[in-house]
């Protein structure tokens, strides 16, 4: 400690316990404590910690909020955990060309309000957005409930500034709205789980802020119907800026939680939101209630800021309120195509029974992504490993429908035990040798994504 106290000097280090622990685990769960936390302030802060890590070969991993939920900010055994709470600035919106340069430890809520107020907008909503930081979200490829509509973390990363395990800065990508000179390296950045490069600087596209938003909330007595309202709301060329599900049981435990009316006696119920001119929204919600009341669904309209508010807040308080219901919950991430929501949420429902582990879905349905999660007791032995068992059995069944084992969440420590059920050895192969050209010594995150 004193060693690199010694060779950081002016930088903020600790190897306090209490630091130890709150900075050695995120939403996984998972805890390893690190050697010590460094808070840097700026990028010339970074090059000097990483080429310290360089020289001695020491295990680095960047960390904003620790809201991930599969452990990519969790430090392997020995490693210095690089906290960016004191990088938080937002350096510039530029209005004229549509875009934000920040530094990575803004909160996602924040940048979204500073840019409202100027009626700009930034799409990418992580339901953890009031307290993720855009530089998570950049190393994760953070979606959000507007990803339907708006895409995903990637589509708007213009440029980074990024160090890289050496201690080398560069800025890559383009501050334009378009370009294609070589390869796209900020968009291999993104998502990347900090195991390629240390992001400091993130320059996003914005948008103009949606004219008006209609927020509908959809109550179905059928689990079946509301997943096959999600198609056929797709399929009647309307794209809603949302499109959110819950189950029964998340709907129950986010009343128990934070009550704020939901019907607990629903199978299932759609958070759906539209956004754009006013004459056009209202027509495209008059047809999504037409989909859902012939699908035996009863369709209620927020009235103002405050109803919609409401909805959002019970939506983003279900990962809290499912601790509620059991102290450990096994959280997946699963897409299939959209038209194949109805089938996975049967398969769910029929491995939860098989089993007699309560399994609790919610998710962005719009896009097909489901959070599965089984819900057990890691002091129950017994329970916790059927628990964990059932994981490699759903992504069976998300694969053969064509699906993909993560839409957001990434794959960290928690899932790389299963990422050659989907990616071919060959493909593993390339993205471990493109880990190996950054990063030589493997000391960036070490032991994420891939399994030894
Ligand atoms: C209640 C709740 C709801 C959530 N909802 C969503 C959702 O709707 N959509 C979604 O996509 N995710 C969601 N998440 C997951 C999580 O919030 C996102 O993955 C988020 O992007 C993580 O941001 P963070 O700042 O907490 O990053 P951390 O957890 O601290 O880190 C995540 C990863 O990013 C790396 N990293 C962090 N900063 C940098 C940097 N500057 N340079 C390089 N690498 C870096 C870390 O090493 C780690 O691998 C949710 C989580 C919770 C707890």
């Amino acid at each position: 400690m004193n060693k690199l106290a010694d060779a950081l000097p002016h930088i903020k280090v600790s190897d306090a316990p209490e630091d130890l622990i709150c900075y050695g685990f995120d939403a996984s769960g998972i805890e390893i404590a690190p050697s010590a936390v460094v808070w840097p302030e700026t990028t010339e802060d970074v090059v000097k910690i990483v080429k310290h890590a360089y020289a001695n070969t020491i295990p680095i991993v960047p960390r904003g909020a620790g809201t991930g939920m599969t452990a990519g900010a969790v430090p392997s055994q020995g490693a210095i955990i690089i906290s960016f709470e004191k990088m938080k600035r937002i350096i510039e919106i530029d209005q004229e060309n549509l875009s934000v340069l920040c530094e990575p430890g803004v909160i996602n809520g924040k940048l979204q309000r500073e840019l409202e107020l100027m009626g700009l907008f930034y799409p990418p909503d992580p339901a953890s957005m009031h307290f993720c930081t855009i530089g998570g979200n950049v190393a994760e490829n953070a979606g959000g409930p507007r990803a339907i509509k708006y895409g995903v973390t990637r589509d708007y990363v213009m440029e980074l500034e990024a160090v890289l395990p050496d201690g080398e800065v560069i800025m890559t990508g383009v501050s334009t709205a378009k370009g294609v000179v070589g390869y796209n390296l900020a968009g291999l950045f993104t998502g990347s789980e900090g195991t390629l490069a240390v992001v400091t600087k993130i320059r996003l596209k914005i948008l103009p802020l949606p004219e008006e938003v209609l927020t509908l909330l959809a109550i179905f007595p059928a689990l079946e119907s509301a997943g096959t309202a999600v198609s056929k709301i797709i399929a009647s060329r309307i794209l809603p800026r949302t499109l959110e599900f819950m189950d029964q049981e998340t709907i129950r435990a986010v009343e128990n939680f934070k009550p704020v009316g939901l019907p607990g006696n629903a199978e299932a119920i759609l958070l759906i939101e539209l956004d754009g001119h006013p004459s056009a929204i209202t027509k495209e919600a008059e047809k999504i209630v037409a989909v859902c009341e012939n699908l035996g669904a009863e369709v209620q309209m927020a009235e103002d800021e405050h109803a919609r508010n409401r909805l959002w807040t019970a939506r983003r308080a279900v990962s809290p309120s499912l601790y509620h219901l059991k102290p450990t919950k096994i959280n997946e991430d699963i897409v299939v195509p959209r038209n194949k929501v109805t089938e996975m949420l049967m398969r769910l429902r029929k491995i939860s029974e098989e089993s007699g582990i309560t399994i609790v879905n919610f998710g962005h349905a719009g896009d097909g992504n489901i959070h599965v999660n089984i819900m057990v007791d890691k002091k129950d032995e017994e329970e916790y490993e059927k628990g964990v068992s059932l994981v490699e059995k759903i992504f069976r069944e998300t694969l053969s429908l064509g699906g993909t084992i993560s839409g957001e969440h990434g794959i960290g420590l928690t899932k790389k035990p299963y990422i050659g059920m989907e990616l071919s050895k060959k493909e593993i192969e390339i993205m471990k040798a493109i880990k190996k050209v950054f990063d030589p010594k493997n000391i960036l995150n070490p032991g994420k994504i891939f399994p030894e």
